[in-house]
This record gives structure tokens, sequence and C-alpha cells, in this order.
């Protein structure tokens, strides 16, 4: 029995047992935890539903629910109340209606990719109409099916992304048969500056919106993402389809996160040493020991996801750890001279996201935003959902 079958942190226990539990090599053979609170994501849910009065709340669950995983998160949320789900591709939506059953309304923001409109109705997909053309392919798709069919419009009312320009919304309200055979279940549009709340141009989208949806039949209207809900006197319209602010990313950027935190990233301890002034540490030998140092290597890298650029910390017990030189594929090094000697040993996690360190900061430490670092995470960390 070698000292690496235990783990020294808090409230964890036996590496083996953890393994006995799920009936895997589970915990004893990853290299990092990502715990996943799906009762803080609830929690999260509710807190945005208030906030919307009486305006319903959808979630947008693309991307694997944000790289958390739909199979746990969209269920966790369907049990809170919501029923209606946005994906961006087809093929999510394809696999979250697996997930879900028949009754939630899922909406694929990409709208259809030519020649899928077979897959989409068979899987009871709505899909979000951006075009004119999609529009037309859809209206045919329907009547050539002899039924009528669901679709939202999406209409571009200030992002040049995605959506109906508005002149293509004129040409299509001009047409009195343009909804032949579809019914608009709604219509939509997306903030470019949501989260950048005295930008002018939240105001202008927010009239450009309701002027173009003026235009097309009548339906529930959606515009708000996450940080869109937390734009104040503004109109909500129907409907919210907000994402990261049920991960626990900050929706007011700059301003107090609102929102629970839902994720927890620890990584595991592999080796521990001493170095003397003088030592080139890690590749490139990009950082040099001014003086004799205790270092840790964890088992984590880039390739899970963690920006080889970000100059970042780790945490035990309290204690802030520097990672020292570059970020490898599968390891980082630690500064742990600030720790008793004898703190840490292989198998020891260390808190990389957590109560000290938000996904936020990790975020801003690597130059980019926590979209990006929780839809980035790999696929080899050991999964614990939590749901109180
Ligand atoms: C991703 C996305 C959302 C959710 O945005 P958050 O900022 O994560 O809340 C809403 N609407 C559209 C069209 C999107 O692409």
């Amino acid at each position: 029995m070698s000292s690496n079958a235990r783990i020294q942190n808090g409230d964890r226990t036996d590496l083996q047992a953890c393994a006995a539990e799920d009936g895997s090599t589970g915990l004893a053979a990853a290299g990092a935890v990502l715990t996943i609170d799906l009762g803080a994501i609830r929690a999260n849910y509710r807190l945005l539903c208030e906030r919307l009065g009486g305006g319903r709340c959808a979630a947008v669950v693309k991307a694997d629910a944000y790289g958390l995983g739909a199979e746990k998160v969209a269920p966790a949320l369907a049990r809170e109340g919501c029923d209606t789900f946005f994906v961006a591709h087809l093929g999510e939506g394809i696999a979250l209606r697996k997930i879900l059953g028949a009754l939630p309304e899922i909406f694929v923001l990409n709208g259809l990719p030519p020649g899928s409109e077979e897959f989409c109705a068979a899987a009871g997909l709505v899909p979000v109409l951006n075009s004119e053309a999609q529009l037309a392919a859809w209206r045919e798709h329907a009547s050539r099916a002899g039924k009528t069919l669901p679709a939202a419009v999406q209409v571009d009312s200030g992002m040049a992304r995605l959506g109906m320009p508005p002149e293509e919304v004129d040409r299509v309200a001009a047409d009195p048969h343009a909804f032949d055979g579809i019914e608009l279940k709604l219509v939509m549009s997306h903030f470019a500056r949501a989260d950048e709340p005295h930008e002018a141009s939240n105001a202008e989208q927010r009239s450009a919106f309701e002027a173009l949806a003026q235009k097309l039949p009548p339906a529930p209207r959606a515009l708000d993402n996450s940080p869109g809900i937390f734009l104040d006197a503004g109109r909500h319209f129907d409907l919210a389809r907000p994402g990261c602010a049920l991960y626990g990313i900050n929706p007011q950027p700059g301003g107090r996160n609102p929102m629970r935190p839902v994720v927890k990233l620890e990584a595991k301890v592999i080796q521990t040493r001493e170095v003397p002034a003088g030592t080139g540490i890690g590749y490139g030998h990009a950082a040099k020991a001014l003086e004799p140092m205790r270092l840790a290597t964890i088992s984590l890298g880039y390739a899970d996801g963690w920006h080889r650029r970000a100059t970042s910390f780790a945490f035990f017990a309290g204690k802030r750890l520097p990672f020292v030189g570059r970020v490898s594929m599968d390891s980082i090094i630690l500064d742990i001279s600030a720790l008793p000697p004898g703190s840490l040993a292989p198998g020891t996690l260390v808190e990389l996201i957590g109560p000290h360190q938000s996904v936020d900061e990790v975020a801003t430490q690597a130059g980019t935003i926590g979209y990006e670092v929780l839809t980035g995470f790999g696929h080899r960390f050991h999964r614990v959902y939590l749901d109180k």
C-alpha cells in the first residue's frame, strides 16, 4: 500500500474507496477533479426567474452546457421547471432531445444547415431561422411533409452576426405566404454589448428589435442573454435566454457577481522536490530559482484547457501557490515554499478554481472570458456532480 493511495485533503477520503464507489477507476486514475454543483445551477436559474418578474426563463445549454455536461445540467434545470432550452448546433439539439424526452421546447440557434430540414423536424426541434433562405427551406419542407412546423425567427437588431437584416424582414413581412405551414413560436435577437451596461447600443438594439418584431406575425419575443437580464430599466420581453449566469459566470463584469459559484477544479500533486538556488525550472528554463525553493508538480496542463499563457495560482490550506515556469501539456509546476514542509504529497488535491479563485479570475489571468475557460475544459477530469 503506497502513500499515493490516499488523498490528504480535508473532506476527501481514501482514493480506493472513491474508485469502488462508482465502479470505475474514477478519481484514482484521474489527474484532476471537476466538481459541478447542480444545486447551484438550479439556484441560479431561480434567481434569474425572480429577476425577470413575469417573463419566462429558458436555459442555454449549447456546447455541452458550457462544458459542464448537458446530460446532467439540462435535466436538473427541467426539474426546476425550465421547459425551454437553446442549443447552438442541430446535432446538439438531437442529442438533447434524447436526454430530455419529447416535452421541452428545444431551439437551435445556428439555424438550419442546408439539407438538414428532415433531421430537425424528426427530432421535434425548433430551428431559429436566420435568413429568408432558411425560412423558405423550412416552409418548403413543411409543405412537402404536409405538416405545420414550428420555427423561431431571429432578426439582426445590430450585431451583424446572425439573423435577418432589416431589408429581409421587410421582404418577408410583405409576403403574405412567407409563413405558410409555419407556426411562429418566437421572434428573437441578440445583444452585442449587454455586458457594457452604459453602452448606448443596448437601448438602440432594444428599439430596433421592437420595430422589426412588429413587422412579423405576432409571437413571443426574446432578446436578453445573461447580462441583458441585468440591464436596468429594460423591458425583458417574453422569454430570456441566459447561459453563462446559470454556470456561475458574472453577468455584470466589473460588478458584484450575484450568481452562485458552480464549478470547483482541483488537481492532484504528482511529485514534490526541493531545488537549490540557480535551478532552471520547466520548459525553456523559463523560470529560475533565485534561492532554494520547494516545488510541486500537479497533473493538469494545457491539454485540459488551462491556458498556457495564463499566469495563475493554485491554493492549498488558504495559501496561494504561484505557477513557476511554463504550463506543460499535462502538468504545471507550483512554488510551494509558502507551505510548511510535508504539507503536500502525491495525491493531495490543490484548488485551481473554487472558493479562493473564481472562473472569472482565472479567465482574466489568461486574457480571456469565463465562457472560454468552461468550454475549454478537456475530457480528462474526473467529474463529480453535487445536487442538493
Ligand atoms: C450563447 C447565447 C446566449 C446565452 O448567452 P450568455 O451570455 O451566456 O447568457 C443567448 N442567446 C444567444 C443567441 C446566444 O448565442
